[in-house]
Parts: C-alpha cells; sequence; structure tokens
C-alpha cells in the first residue's frame, strides 16, 4: 500500500483528490494521512467526501475513513470496472471544479465514456477553479493529452448555498503527449462575467466586464479582449468572472464577488492575474500547472508556467509516488517536463 503524508508541503485537499484519482487509475491502495494538516479546519469537508466517494462509484472500491473531519482514509480500488454514470450530491457550498478534478484524472484509466452528474456545490467560490474555468481553460489542455471532457453547466452556484446543477462527460482519446511552451505575442482575451439576476439593477455582471476590459487593454499587451455578461437564476446571490486566452496558450485568470467587494474590484482582480501570468510569458496558469502534473505523468510533455508554486511542487511529490515517473522543475524557464 502506498502512504502519503497529507501534511506535506502545501497539505491541502490536493493531496487526497490526487492520490485517489491516481489510485484509481494505476489499480495501487492507499492510505492518506494528516489530511489538510495545514488547513484551519484540518480533515476532510464534504467536498472532499463527495469526491472520494464519486472515485470510489467509478472504480467499485472500498473505503475507509471517509466523513466529514477524518484525518486518514484508506483507498482500494476494485478490480472491475463499474458503472459509467455518476451521481454526485453536495449539500454544502463546496467546490464543483474541484469534485470534478480527481474525476477527470481517473477516468484517465477508463476507456469508455464515463457521465457524471453533479447536484449543489458552488460553480464560483475561493480557492478554487470556477467552473468556466475548468471549460475555458482545464479542459482545453487536458484534450492536448488525449482526453476529452465536455462540461455543461445547466444552473451557477454560489456561496453560501451553492445549489449548481452541472453534467460532464469524460471520454479518454490515444494517449497523446503535449509540450504547451511557445508563447504567442498579442493574443485575444476572452472572458465571462456572471452575476444573479438579483444583481442585475446593479449591473454588476457589466461594471466587472467594463473594469476588467479597461485594465486589459490599458496594458496594451492583446490584441483583443471581449468579454460576455451573463446574469443567471441561482439559489444564492453570487457574481464572478472568468479570463482566459485560446489558441496554444492556456492561461486562465478568475475573481470572484463578495460582500463588500465592489465590481469593479472583482473585474480588476482577474484582469491583474491574467497580466501577471502573461507578463511572465506563461503558456499555462499557475494553478492549471499543478492541476496537469498527474496528465503530464501518465501522458509525457512539457509545459512552461509563470510561477512554481507549492501546490505544484507538491502534486509532482504525489504523482512520483504513484507513477515512478521523474519530473524536471527548470525554476529560472518556470517549466516542468518528465524526463525521458
Ligand atoms: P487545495 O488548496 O489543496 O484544496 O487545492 C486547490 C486547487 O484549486 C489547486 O489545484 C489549485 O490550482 C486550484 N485553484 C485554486 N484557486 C484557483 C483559481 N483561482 N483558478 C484556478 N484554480 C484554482
Amino acid at each position: 500500500m502506498i502512504v502519503v503524508d497529507g501534511a506535506h508541503n502545501e497539505g491541502g485537499g490536493q493531496i487526497v483528490r490526487t492520490a485517489v484519482g491516481l489510485s484509481a487509475v494505476t489499480g495501487k491502495d492507499v492510505r492518506v494521512e494528516n489530511i489538510r494538516a495545514n488547513r484551519p479546519k484540518r480533515g476532510l469537508s464534504v467536498q472532499h467526501v463527495c469526491a472520494v466517494n464519486a472515485v470510489a462509484q467509478m472504480y467499485s472500491a472500498r473505503t475507509k475513513g471517509v466523513f466529514v473531519g477524518s484525518k486518514c482514509i484508506e483507498f482500494y480500488p476494485g478490480k472491475e470496472r463499474a458503472t459509467k454514470d455518476i451521481k454526485v450530491n453536495i449539500s454544502t457550498a463546496g467546490s464543483v471544479g474541484l469534485i470534478l478534478q480527481p474525476l477527470i484524472i481517473a477516468a484517465l484509466g477508463r476507456g469508455d465514456k464515463i457521465n457524471i452528474e453533479v447536484e449543489g456545490g458552488a460553480s464560483f467560490g475561493k480557492w478554487a477553479p470556477p467552473v468556466t474555468y475548468i471549460q475555458r481553460v482545464f479542459c482545453r489542455a487536458v484534450s492536448a493529452f488525449g482526453c476529452d471532457v465536455k462540461v455543461e453547466v445547466l444552473r451557477q452556484g454560489f456561496y453560501p448555498k451553492g445549489g449548481c446543477l452541472l453534467r460532464a462527460e469524460i471520454k479518454t482519446t490515444k494517449p497523446r503527449r503535449a509540450v504547451i511552451g511557445c508563447f504567442e505575442e498579442g493574443v485575444k482575451i476572452y472572458g465571462e462575467s456572471v452575476a444573479s439576476r438579483s444583481l442585475l439593477r446593479r449591473d454588476v455582471a457589466l461594471r466587472q466586464a467594463q473594469s476588467a476590459k479597461k485594465m486589459l487593454c490599458d496594458a496594451g499587451l492583446f490584441k483583443e479582449v471581449s468579454i460576455d455578461t451573463r446574469y443567471v437564476d441561482s439559489v444564492s446571490t453570487g457574481s464572478g468572472i472568468v479570463l482566459w486566452t485560446e489558441g496554444n496558450m492556456f492561461l486562465g485568470a478568475s475573481c470572484v464577488g463578495e460582500a463588500g467587494k465592489r465590481a469593479e474590484e472583482v473585474g480588476e482582480g482577474a484582469a491583474s492575474e491574467m497580466i501577471e501570468g502573461y507578463r511572465a510569458r506563461a503558456c499555462v496558469d499557475k494553478y492549471l500547472c499543478d492541476q496537469l502534473i498527474p496528465f503530464l505523468a501518465m501522458r509525457g510533455g512539457m509545459i512552461k508556467t509563470s510561477e512554481i508554486t507549492k501546490h505544484t511542487e507538491t502534486n509532482i511529490w504525489v504523482v512520483e509516488k504513484f507513477t515512478g515517473v521523474a519530473f524536471d522543475v527548470n525554476i529560472e524557464d518556470q517549466t516542468v517536463s518528465i524526463r525521458k
């Protein structure tokens, strides 16, 4: 059995998600100890419990210790393929983007099409990838490794009640090595600014979009900026904005609205993150970099980012335990590659 110390380096939920996803793909049993030791509320939260149980459904895995607050779990993937229709119900505003993460890793071990439905949770939340980011940045990037993921949001969810409704389809195609390292000058920036319908009278989605656009245009770095504005029905009131590049560049940036934060600050928060990544001549933003580590290990290749974060270092550490693959991290060039 592989034993993973959940207190290592970043010491967050990512260690659990990656360990369980890779346990499923490789068929290796795992125990994760000291779960989320570096987070204020240690142990599994509802969102982690939902994610682990969903991967268990996909692989008819046996589990131990999977409950809210648990600091140690064991995951024993089954030998037979289990269901291809996964349903997740989450009662809190836990991140739906983070629930999808281990499921997409786990799907690398299945050739068939997996259907996922998530009911509940937040599509926009703090310290997590918004679902629009998953659609526009993460899914495009994993398709370069031969993993096709389609995500459809039927209802957005915001803090504190969540209430998102989402469907996803995952199908792995021919394994592909991906090299994402060719920086392009003067790209176009796309965006989506979303707010609950009740925020229409304060023009929240429009103000987020306008402030982001102004900051991006003033930077004088981009060919064009095009940000859509949408008002949506949701259980809790909320807002957020996601920006992204297309083509061979996978830069994403986002910001979530919160009480007391002006819509302009939300737009500028996302825009400044995009400018920072672009000025560093990255092809993959610093969040995507850590999220692609399992795909690099399983498929091979190289990525160039803006910052090697603790999340990236930690994910490399977890992935090396399961795959035996060795990574090369070049701090000067901010590249991560698989040693041949
Ligand atoms: P953890 O803190 O260990 O639960 O991991 C958080 C995960 O969410 C990591 O994979 C981060 O890359 C990802 N993440 C956090 N904030 C963002 C963001 N603003 N955009 C995209 N991904 C994010």
